[in-house]
């Protein structure tokens, strides 16, 4: 195909990279590739300066675009979950696509992968692919049973769906139609403006359309009440199954007013922004209520949950304290809108008047102030609570005007002055209710490894993100391959270590199959060829969950060995297109490794590859000797095969050890050796020089005995120094000791006619393999660790990374230096962000494991080198939980309502109890401490000390916002000033 058709190499080199620096545009289209294929066709055109040297050979072609390894199994239009851009697929350009097709064609069955670039960012705005569409459910008002899930661009207008609804459930023309949002808590909101985007519609995932036709009598099903124009009373409900709540009327809702305003609307009236279940009941508890999903907002309400319960911060917002430090000013902040609707929000969850409340007022204004959390996509509790307390503490903060004060080196002061100094400074700049909470103090130590300058610094910090001991284990699928040609191969699950070598494969293989590890040679098998032969020392990261890694039993130990050369063998399918004068060889069939004598006559060589496929290539009339051969194997195969082929026993050796200078690795630059080595200088079709071009070896050098070969063979890309032949008869080849590497690019090809193929080669039998019982193996319990573990392991001194080095002052330059960090002071309410997401190169992984927390007496003080810190026992409070795997999942709460002190589950819009031995799980992610001496009353906090000196107006939080309700049947038997403990971040 790449014949005729297609641009020349460099052409097409040039081309591709030039479009792949396209800048994403609006409204673009761009295209899907799998990242295998790519890294095929960039081998083949030589796209890389280092990876230059199989350029034009056919057999790196890369065939037809071929985007399979993206699909999920059996749908050629889904995707599959959590591909990652770069690793898994590359994005080309409409352009990039078209030419790629020209000169390739697209797999058969396979339907290009196009996604359009979107802007995301309801302020701040960038362009993106959209790689992964939005799901949507949509029905009929008539019938809600029938639910057909579609995928949309969020670039999709309200009109694309609707049409697409309408064409869907055979809607006549003349008809007129609504669509509506249906929530799970059988709500309805109009989607009502028909040019809107999915986006701004704030449409998300797995949302539920409803589309209502007029009635005849111009009636509409659902009510008449909500015309296309009205901005106002647009939600209705439909009478929920619970007793508790009758149907209602809702109104208030005027999201959609503010944002048709463009925001200007400042602030909200008070509590009409908030929809209620019931007005009527007032039977509730104050702070358990339930926050409504506004459609993946369950990271929200979680981390909402979490800091409602937090009762110096909650009690500073009832007591409406927020008022007098509001800070509209500041331009770090968000003109106090953020504080605001906290506030707004805080009152309505402890005003003990209703079971849930739906906060969009607040998301709004997240959103508004955070473009990452503007649209309805899952996203982390934990980034959207640092974002919180930020723009609270902003919002809040007592400093005017923030003072310039430069920073200073420790210089070899002692820790307390500089930590003192350090926050002084902070306060200076920072002062707020949030640093007087949840503001702490650790200490950073870099030592330059180069001039051993170290640097000493103190800084505050809101919240500790410990990292989780790593899971150590990963399980592994790969097939194993005996040297009896008759065994087929055989599939294994083998469990290694994550960070690990290919030798620790082997071993494991080695347990499982009693073959010994030093005869293994891993390898990845991709199109017919071998992707990459690995030596013992590389590192098993690299091998991903998508590869097919085979192992090959060889004859030899990985000694030094002077007898036996180890050479990867493919097949190759030779024919003649019609028209041009190319030979194309495809390959086929799976690729192989053949322990070979150094020295070995070509005639011997043929039988023992014949022998080596006597599995799937049928024998022949005039092959019998083969025959004889194959079934003499059949016992005592072991490396030790007697009479025949491998006689020579002493078993030889290749170079896996050096190997991986060269062979396998991608990135590595080719020596000079493999420069020299181009595929012209052996073995190339015309190349008559080696004497074992397909018409000399079918003709002319044939002896006597020899029968019809049903290939020839040739080497490819070995350099003259790594074989040769000995000018004889029967012609020998010999292997040079000191050259041959084994290597996923020298090669000898087995060329076949097809007739011959059709014939004799048997492509099932070839494929053919068994399962061991490791493959029923479960994956194995996943370890636990305690909390104590994830501090120790945050406060070990580690090496930075190259990526993320320091500049180190003295040598005026990044060095890798090493870090260790330690906690000087901590604050009343410690804030725990659990690492359970992981991002890497090559990973991107949630670690579910349990880490053991307690739920009181945390003593820190073990972990603390300030040696006046004082106490340190803290209780937990609350903990964010996030359940299911990355980019999705779901967002619940633990809290212990600080009026009965009790646990309850707050899971989106339900409040429930919860029992202490539930809180300890998997999916903690969050967790909030809180420190004894802090607890209620202690007249640490400006608000208490007022509260003591006003007895009288003491209360509960609820109650000032009860008071303002007139509601006060629900007392607050809340705090009991006195305790009189005095505290600070010590
Ligand atoms: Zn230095």
């Amino acid at each position: 195909m790449a014949e005729g058709g297609a641009a020349d190499l460099e052409t097409q080199r040039g081309e591709v990279a030039g479009l792949l620096k396209t800048q994403l545009r609006k409204g673009d289209t761009w295209y899907l590739v799998d990242s295998r294929w790519f890294k095929q066709w960039k081998k083949y055109v030589g796209f890389d300066s280092w990876d230059k040297y199989q350029m034009g050979d056919q057999n790196v072609y890369p065939g037809p675009v071929d985007n399979s390894g993206l699909l999920k199994d059996g749908d050629a239009l889904a995707l599959k979950e959590h591909l990652i851009d770069e690793l898994d697929y590359i994005l080309v350009p409409t352009e990039g696509w078209n030419k790629l097709v020209s000169w390739y064609g697209l797999m058969e069955n396979q339907e290009p992968i196009a996604r359009k670039v979107v802007e995301q960012g309801m302020f701040v705005k960038h362009c993106k692919v959209e790689v992964y569409l939005t799901e949507l459910k949509l029905c009929e008002d008539s019938n809600m049973e029938n639910v057909v899930t579609r995928r949309f661009s969020k670039a999709d207008t309200i009109d694309t769906i609707e049409k697409e609804m309408r064409k869907l459930f055979s809607i006549p023309d003349e008809k007129e139609t609504r669509l509506w949002n249906k929530y799970m808590s059988n709500t309805f909101e109009p989607l009502n403006k028909p040019d809107s985007t999915i986006q701004d519609a704030g449409l998300y995932q797995g949302q539920v359309l409803v589309i209502e036709q007029k009635n005849e009598d111009g009636t509409w099903p659902r009510g008449s009440s909500t015309s296309k124009s009205s901005g106002a009373s647009t939600l209705s409900t439909l009478p929920k199954i619970s007793p508790s709540s009758l149907s209602n009327n809702y109104n208030g809702f005027n999201e959609r007013n503010v944002k048709n305003s463009n925001y200007c609307l400042p602030s909200y009236p008070p509590y009409a922004s908030y929809e209620y279940p019931d007005q009527s009941r007032s039977s509730e508890r104050p702070g358990l209520c339930g926050l409504c999903n506004l459609g993946n907002t369950c990271f929200m309400n979680s981390a909402v949950q979490c800091l409602s319960n937090i009762p110096p911060l909650t009690d500073y917002f009832l007591k409406d304290k927020y008022q007098e430090e509001l800070n509209m000013e500041n331009p770090l902040g968000m003109r106090g809108e953020i504080a605001k609707v906290y506030a707004e929000l805080t009152k309505q969850v402890w005003l003990g008047k209703y079971s849930y409340v739906t906060p969009r007022p607040f998301k709004t204004q997240v959103g508004r102030f955070a473009p990452q959390f503007s649209g309805y996509q899952q996203q982390d509790s934990h980034e959207l609570l640092a974002f919180l307390l930020d723009g609270l503490h902003e919002d809040l903060n007592r400093i005017r005007k923030k003072p310039y004060i430069p920073l200073k080196d420790a210089d070899g002061r002692a820790d307390e002055v500089v930590a003192q100094e350090a926050w002084e400074n902070h306060i200076k700049r920072n002062d707020s209710i949030i640093v007087d909470i949840f503001h702490g103090l650790f200490k950073s130590t870099l030592v330059c490894p180069v001039c051993s300058k170290v640097s000493v610094t103190f800084d505050p910090f809101c919240y500790l993100t410990l990292p989780l001991p790593m899971k150590k284990e990963r399980a592994l699928e790969v097939y194993l391959v005996r040297l009896d040609p008759l065994a087929k191969p055989m599939q294994y699950k083998l469990t290694v270590p994550k960070v690990g070598c290919i030798s620790d494969l082997c071993d494991s293989l080695s347990l499982l199959s009693g073959l010994p590890a030093d005869k293994m040679i891993v390898t990845d098998i991709y199109n017919h060829r071998f992707h990459r032969i690995f030596a013992s020392n590389e590192n098993l990261s690299s091998i991903m969950e998508r590869d097919d890694i085979y192992v090959f039993e060889v004859a030899v130990r990985r000694i030094e060995d002077t007898e036996h050369a180890v050479i990867p063998v493919l097949l190759r399918e030779k024919y003649k297109q019609s028209g041009y004068n190319h030979t194309s060889t495809p390959l086929f069939g799976q690729p192989f490794l053949i322990t070979v004598p150094r020295s070995i006559s070509e005639e011997k060589l043929y039988n023992m590859l014949m022998l080596r496929m006597c599995r799937y290539v049928r024998s022949t009339p005039f092959q019998e000797e083969s025959e004889e051969t194959c079934s003499s194997k059949e016992h005592g195969i072991n490396g030790n095969v007697s009479n025949g082929v491998l006689e020579e026993g002493s078993p030889s050796e290749m170079e896996t050890d050096e190997q991986d200078d060269e062979s396998s690795q991608d990135q590595e630059l080719p020596s000079e050796n493999d420069n020299s080595q181009s595929e012209e200088s052996v073995g190339g079709d015309n190349d008559l020089e080696n004497g074992i071009g397909p018409e000399q070896t079918t003709k002319g050098h044939q002896s006597e005995g020899q029968r019809k070969r049903l290939f020839t063979f040739q080497f490819n890309n070995m350099g003259k120094m790594d074989f040769s032949y000995i000018k004889e008869e029967p012609r020998q080849i010999r292997f040079d000791e000191g050259n041959l590497r084994l290597s996923d690019r020298s090669y000898l090809s087995l060329d076949w006619e097809p007739e011959l193929k059709k014939k004799f080669f048997d492509e099932s039998a070839a494929e053919d393999f068994e399962k061991h019982e490791s493959m029923e193996y479960k994956p194995q319990k996943k370890a636990s660790c305690k909390l104590k573990d994830c501090i120790e392991l945050f406060t070990t001194k580690e090496k930075l990374g190259a990526e993320d080095p320091w500049y180190c002052p003295n040598c005026k330059q990044h060095q890798q230096a090493t870090k260790k960090l330690d906690l000087w002071s901590l604050p009343p309410v410690l804030v725990v962000h659990l690492k359970r997401f992981s991002y890497s190169r090559y990973m991107r992984d949630k670690l579910d494991s349990l880490v053991d927390f307690p739920l009181s007496d945390l003593d820190m003080s073990e972990f603390l080198i300030n040696p006046n810190a004082g106490l340190c026992q803290y209780d937990l409070i609350a903990v964010s939980n996030h359940y299911g795997g990355m980019g999705g999942g779901h967002y619940t709460a633990f809290a212990k309502n600080k009026d009965d002190h009790k646990w309850y589950y707050f899971d989106d819009s339900s409040v429930s109890p919860a029992n202490e031995d539930q809180i300890v799980s998997k999916a903690a992610y969050v967790l909030f401490y809180q420190r004894r001496d802090t607890v209620s009353g202690t007249g640490y906090f400006t608000l208490d000390r007022e509260a003591q000196e006003a007895p009288s107006s003491q209360g509960t939080a609820a109650a000032a916002a009860q008071s303002s309700e007139d509601l006060n049947e629900n007392d607050g038997d809340e705090q009991e000033p006195g305790c009189d403990m005095t505290m600070s971040t010590n």
